[in-house]
């Protein structure tokens, strides 16, 4: 193994699921639905597999139907006008489009400034790239009970090296949705240091407070944003790997002169039912937000009752703890560790998502993204700690 690669190891979400599988423990680990997207979304896929649609490589850039639906869905949810043709890349999932991205816009030695948690993929691409990271933290803030950017610290982190800022919104592991004040700031930033910004916007449908908006939405961002989308969290279908990219005809060129080296092409029958999925009414939509919204606050409230000190996510279908109040451990590794043996539920350590690792440290995720009673069951598990 490279340097560049050594110091990452296996991605925790492939070991915590394991350890899941090996101990048959409840999986609030790696996040993914229990119960799969509609059942009609489902059906178009296996329409198109069987019509023969997608069976053979797809068109490199995606299949016409997936990238009109995405540019319709962009228009329809922000009012943000993109082309088909030249301005939407379809990717094996965000994860391709992040690695496509930073490979296609790094040069190396450029910093890539990534707000901290970051979602472990961000790390390993970034040194892929040749990149170098520079985390901008956010913290915990006690008045509101959740994680807050800090302007300031964001706007000392760009140097005459700064290629990049590569956005998360709404936040894997904390839930923070970015507010347009911040959104602003940022977008102003960008644009006075003339800076690109990739934007991982997965979880765009699932805010429960305030509402999500597109950084390519606000002045001068439009230009020089790429964002980032996935059918995998929307429509609860993260095994089919449908994700895409939406910018500038210049940037999509440039990631997809990436892309076609990766995976050239990939989920071709799986296009045709994200394309039908992306046409699906708002009731969708307003549904999975509010089955999502009652799962938070059940998991929420089970993790306060069980002595967990919980942030309230506005976002995201993670929750994050502090497990200090429990009295016990205070490294999120090795309760992680421990958990499924001491009552059989499995978590994610926040300290895989950190460069400043005493800020992650006593932190641990939870995925709520599973049925009520899986739920239930799991509190009443870690009630009894
Ligand atoms: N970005 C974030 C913030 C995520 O949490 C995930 C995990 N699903 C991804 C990207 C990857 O998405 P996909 O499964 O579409 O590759
Ligand atoms: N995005 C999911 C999470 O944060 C995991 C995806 C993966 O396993 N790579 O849990």
């Amino acid at each position: 193994l490279n340097r560049r690669l050594a110091e990452f190891g296996t991605t925790i979400f492939a070991e915590m699921s394991a350890l899941a599988v090996r101990t048959g423990s409840i999986n609030l680990g790696q996040g993914f639905p229990d119960t799969d997207g509609p059942e009609e979304i489902r059906e178009a896929a296996v329409r198109a597999l069987r019509a023969g649609h997608g069976n053979q490589y797809p068109p490199g850039p995606g299949i016409p139907e997936l990238r009109t639906a995405i540019a319709d869905h962009q228009q329809r949810r922000y009012g943000l006008a993109y082309d088909p043709d030249s301005e939407v890349l379809v990717t094996a999932g965000a994860t391709e489009a992040i690695a496509a991205a930073l490979l296609a816009l790094v040069e190396p030695g450029d910093e890539v400034i990534a707000l901290e948690p970051y979602y472990d993929s961000y790390a390993a691409c970034i040194a892929m790239a040749g990149g170098t990271r520079v985390p901008v933290t956010l913290h915990p803030d006690a008045d509101s009970g959740t994680y807050r950017l800090d302007l300031d610290e964001l706007r000392a982190a760009v140097t005459s090296r700064t290629r990049l800022i590569l956005l998360n919104t709404p936040h894997n592991p904390t839930g923070t949705v970015l507010t347009r004040e911040e959104l602003a700031a940022i977008a102003a930033l960008a644009c006075e240091r003339d800076l690109l910004v990739v934007t991982d916007e997965v979880y765009e449908h699932l805010v429960f407070e305030g509402t999500h908006l597109p950084v390519a939405g606000f002045p001068g961002m439009r230009e020089r944003t790429v964002t980032i989308g996935s059918a995998g969290k929307t429509f609860s279908f993260t095994g089919w790997k449908v994700g895409w990219v939406t910018a500038a005809p210049e940037l999509v060129a440039a990631v997809r002169s990436a892309k076609q080296f990766l995976t050239y092409v990939s989920a071709g029958p799986f296009q045709y039912a994200v394309a039908e999925a992306l046409r699906l009414p708002d009731s969708y939509f307003d549904g999975l937000r509010a089955d999502l919204r009652a799962k938070r606050d059940l998991l929420s409230a089970g993790l306060t009752e069980a002595g967990f000190e919980v942030y309230r996510p506005a976002g995201t279908y993670f929750v994050t703890t502090d497990i200090r109040p429990l009295g016990g451990e205070t490294d999120g590794f090795a309760f992680c560790r421990a958990l499924p043996e001491r009552c059989g539920v499995v978590a994610i350590p926040n300290a895989v998502f950190y460069d400043h690792q005493e800020a992650g440290r006593s932190k641990v995720r939870f995925a709520f993204c599973k049925r009520e009673d899986v739920l239930r069951e799991a509190v009443a598990r870690l009630k009894g700690l």
